[in-house]
């Protein structure tokens, strides 16, 4: 089997375990990132997030970070459910959780089918090694994913493709094995700002989100109290935000996903603040079971119900 033939049977493959895209690059450093990370490090743009200063180096070059690896294949499964984000977008009273985090959390959901491509991979290639990666520290996979032609980065630095928009997760396998490499896509952001004008925090210049302004980062990452300065610009969001990707032009005919385990699981879109306020430790677990929820641990989440509440009073 040649390289070319390699390359369609693995897309091929990626497509029937579910995968919406799956794109093929060349391992290697990478310089564009380079000078980028390490000015958005030193503005400590980053806030408490330490872990990202982490393997600096195995980050822009994952033949370090993998020895031996040719390649990086990137894939594409969206979460994208529209009639139920159509209505998630427009109701406005209810606490609200980041729609990526509204089903099983991806982690589990995604690894299970790398590891099944990856299996597929070794056995039409006659031996494999490498490893696989899903929204892991040491891999840009954004950078990978603009590389391989899944889609461009957008103003809002969420990797935007022309079918699926940004509702999607990402994840790679960096192997040993050689491809018929894919080349980027254009940028189609054109003269748009819509995400820089609706982002509350003004965390949004043009390709570069400051991490230490935004809700997400608040709701999810942040141990302790949120800045009172951004306090009441949280809205309903309790656990991440979707603004800049609610009002991208990209995400209204964004196709549906077909992943049935990242369906919404229905008390996460409909409970309201009272709801939320009761919520025990014991539920908490129960509702969040394999969740990306759990991230932010029963206290994380009790303290943004308390911040958005006290913005209401
Ligand atoms: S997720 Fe929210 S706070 Fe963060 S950049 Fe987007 S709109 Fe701004
Ligand atoms: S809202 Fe506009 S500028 Fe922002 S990512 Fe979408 S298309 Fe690009």
């Amino acid at each position: 089997m040649n390289t070319q033939q390699l390359t369609n049977a693995v897309r091929q493959e990626a497509i029937r375990l579910g995968f919406e895209g799956c794109g093929f690059s060349r391992a290697g450093f990478l310089e564009d990132e380079a000078g980028r990370l390490e000015a958005w490090l030193h503005g400590q743009k980053h806030g408490d997030m330490s872990w990202m200063e982490n393997h600096f180096d195995k980050r822009l070059d994952p033949t370090l970070l993998v020895p031996g690896s040719k390649s990086v294949v990137s894939v594409l499964c969206s979460y994208n459910q529209p009639e139920v984000f159509s209505e998630h977008i427009k109701d406005d009273e209810n606490p609200k959780i980041s729609k990526y985090a509204l089903g099983e959390d991806y982690h589990f959901v995604l690894k299970d089918k790398l590891f099944q491509l990856f299996e597929f991979t070794k056995q039409l290639n006659g031996g494999l090694e490498g490893r696989v990666f899903v929204d892991s520290a040491p891999v840009m996979d954004k950078a990978w994913a603009v590389k391989s032609g899944l889609g461009w980065m957008g103003k809002n630095t969420n990797i935007l493709n022309r079918t699926h928009g940004s509702w999607f997760f990402l994840g790679e396998m960096i192997v040993d094995a050689e491809f018929h490499y894919d080349s980027p896509v254009s940028d189609h952001c054109g003269s748009c700002t819509r995400c820089i004008d609706a982002c509350p925090t003004d965390a949004i210049t043009p390709y570069q989100v400051d991490g230490s302004k935004c809700i997400s980062y608040f709701t999810i990452e942040l141990r302790d109290e949120i800045p009172a300065e951004y306090q009441d610009k949280l809205g309903n969001w309790i656990f991440g935000c979707d603004i800049c990707q609610d009002v991208c032009p990209w995400n209204r005919k964004a196709k549906a996903g077909s992943e049935p385990r990242l369906a919404a699981r229905q008390p996460l879109l409909s409970n309201n603040m009272e709801y939320w306020e009761e919520l025990n430790l014991m539920e908490f677990r129960k509702l969040f079971k394999k969740n990306p929820v759990q991230r932010t641990k029963f206290e994380g989440l009790k303290r943004n119900i308390e911040a958005i509440k006290s913005n209401r009073s």
